[in-house]
């Protein structure tokens, strides 16, 4: 039954009752009233008037309206006859008082009289006590059915108060309760309402719903797994190393390759939080250390030495980190492919110093005189083999050196040195270049500087190298100070030139290797070399390298090393 149906029948019902309350109630009250009327009218005047008659008769004698008095009382009881019986004495009361209305002084029949008026004052009070029983009974039957009408009516009333709320609440529970589990994403959930009014068509609808989105969510979750499997499978197959970290530093995914290099399985740490891994795996603590470091990793994997760079990479949602990638990259090949030719170039110079020198030194003998004069034109020819043999040398001699700095194999020969020893040798090598520019080289050491512990010749080249710069950069017939100096316990080597300067935006990448500035001297030749051998010759001693330069107004290239004890 529909709840709008039931909710009316009730209704419908209370209204009937109320209504059937009520008449019975006004049929009783009215039976009642009228009984009690009819008492009054019936009887009650009766014995009035006879009252009345009796108290007439009595004073016949004495009061003249006596007489009248009695016969408006008997006119009246006449018209109020309502009892068996009462006829007949009324009748007989009339016939006596007409005796007595023929002789006013005969009061022989007064007797009679008397016994005529208790006739029908016997009568109609025995009718007064009876009806008043009738009354009783009617009153008792009435509080008799409205006990009973009222005591089902309660009855009746306590049900529905008892069960309405129930047939209303009950569904609405059920309802949100399975609200509340679609909501949890609890699309099983469904709901059993054995009713077949309104909540039952609702609990209906919301099973459709429940089973449409339990088809959506799992049609989505498919293909989110196949999507998942998909992008594991290709991180899997990759040659790189990567580990997947979520925002609080634990294990989220590792791929074949990684899980060789660190030497754990996936399943293992899973989950785990990275730095507690680390604490027993040595690759994970370097990964997990300094994430800027670009240095390589040499890490011995399946039987074989394997080089990588590591990357370490921000995954960001909507501005909020939600966690890292570490990717290890094999560099191995370029590894390989760079040692080789790193070799390739440190043969090459090597095999090539030697002849190169010869040259070198053939020219310089064809230029004396006293094996045989030259032609001017040929002395020319001569001195220009020469100079293209030293910058030979030099350049062969640079990528030697570059070699031998990236296979890590630089040869120190540290030995206490003074800083003047280490200035004569460069002032000596670079004093007839100066010349030919007309440069003076302003050497300005600070006395009695103590020894340092240096590879004299490595520092000499750096000097030397700094000089030549200096003298190439530099306009002609211009100065450049070589000063030497003691500073805060170092002891500093810095040559300043007034050339052209270096822009401050290219002053971060001068110690790199081959980088040369855009377009500041194509013609005068260079690897662009020299200054990054210079910075690993000073590093590798333990000092510092440095360059403060203004464009326009000169540079100045510097070195230190603290003193030691
Ligand atoms: P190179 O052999 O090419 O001179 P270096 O490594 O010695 O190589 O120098 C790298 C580059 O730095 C040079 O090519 C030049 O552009 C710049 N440089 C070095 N010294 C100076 C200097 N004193 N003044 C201006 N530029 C300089």
């Amino acid at each position: 039954m529909r709840l709008k149906t039931k909710l009316s029948i009730s209704l419908i019902f209370l209204f009937l009752v109320i209504v059937l309350f009520g008449v019975l109630g006004v049929v009783y009250i009215n039976i009642l009233s009228d009984q009690s009327q009819q008492i009054l009218k019936n009887n009650y005047e009766s014995l009035v008037y006879s009252n009345n008659m009796l108290t007439a008769l009595e004073n016949i004698k004495i009061r003249k309206d006596a007489v009248q008095e009695f016969s408006d009382n008997l006119a009246k009881q006449q018209k109020n006859i309502t009892e068996i019986g009462e006829k007949e004495s009324t009748d007989e009361l009339t016939r006596n008082f007409h005796e007595l209305l023929a002789d006013p002084e005969d009061s022989s029949n007064y007797p009679e009289i008397r016994q005529s008026i208790y006739q029908i004052e016997q009568l109609n009070e025995m009718a007064i006590l009876r009806k008043n029983s009738v009354a009783t009974k009617t009153a008792e039957t009435a509080k008799l059915v409205l006990t009973i009408i009222f005591t089902i009516l309660t009855l009746i009333a306590f049900s529905f108060i008892y069960n309405l709320p129930a047939i209303i609440s009950d569904p609405i529970r059920t309802l949100s309760e399975g609200i509340a589990a679609i909501a949890n994403k609890n699309y099983a959930k469904r709901i059993y309402l054995r009713q077949k009014d309104e909540f039952g068509d609702l609990a209906h609808s919301f099973n459709i719903m429940a089973g449409k989105l339990d088809e959506y969510e799992n049609s989505n979750l498919a293909k989110i797994k196949f999507e998942k499997s998909r992008i594991e499978t290709i991180i899997n197959q990759m040659r790189d190393g990567i580990i997947g970290l979520d925002e609080k530093r634990h294990i989220l995914f590792l791929n074949a390759v990684s899980e060789k290099l660190l030497g754990l399985k996936e399943s293992d740490i899973i989950g785990k939080y990275a730095p507690d891994v680390a604490l027993k795996n040595d690759l994970m603590r370097t990964l997990l250390q300094d994430k800027n470091s670009k240095e390589e990793l040499k890490i011995f994997a399946d039987n074989k030495e394997s080089y990588f760079n590591r990357d370490v990479l921000t995954v960001q949602n909507n501005d909020q980190v939600i966690g890292q990638v570490i990717v290890l990259r094999n560099i191995t090949l370029f590894h390989e492919l760079n040692e080789a030719k790193t070799n390739f170039i440190a043969t090459v110079s090597h095999e090539l110093k030697t002849p190169i020198s010869s040259i070198k030194m053939s020219a310089q003998l064809l230029t004396d005189e006293r094996i045989g004069s030259l032609n001017t034109e040929q002395k020319e020819l001569t001195y220009s083999i020469y100079d293209d043999a030293e910058r030979l040398l030099k350049i062969t001699s640079e990528l030697l050196n570059m070699a031998q700095v990236e296979t890590g194999n630089i040869q120190l020969k540290i030995q206490p040195t003074t800083p003047e020893d280490i200035l004569k040798l460069s002032l000596h090598a670079v004093q007839f270049q100066a010349q030919q520019k007309g440069i003076e080289l302003l050497p300005n050491i600070q006395p009695s500087l103590p020894l340092i512990n240096v590879d004299q010749e490595k520092t000499a080249w750096v000097l030397i190298n700094f000089i030549t710069n200096a003298i190439k950069f530099s306009p002609e017939k211009s100065q450049i100070d070589i000063g030497i100096y003691q500073k805060e316990g170092d002891i500093c080597f810095e040559v300043q030139d007034y050339g052209r300067g270096i822009d401050q935006k290219y002053q971060g990448r001068i110690f790199d290797k081959y980088f040369k500035v855009p377009g500041s001297h194509e013609s005068l030749g260079g690897t662009g070399l020299g200054l990054a051998i210079s910075k690993e010759f000073i590093e590798s001693q333990g000092g510092t390298i440095w360059v403060k330069s203004k464009i326009g107004q000169g540079s100045s290239f510097g070195f230190s090393f603290r003193q030691t004890a």
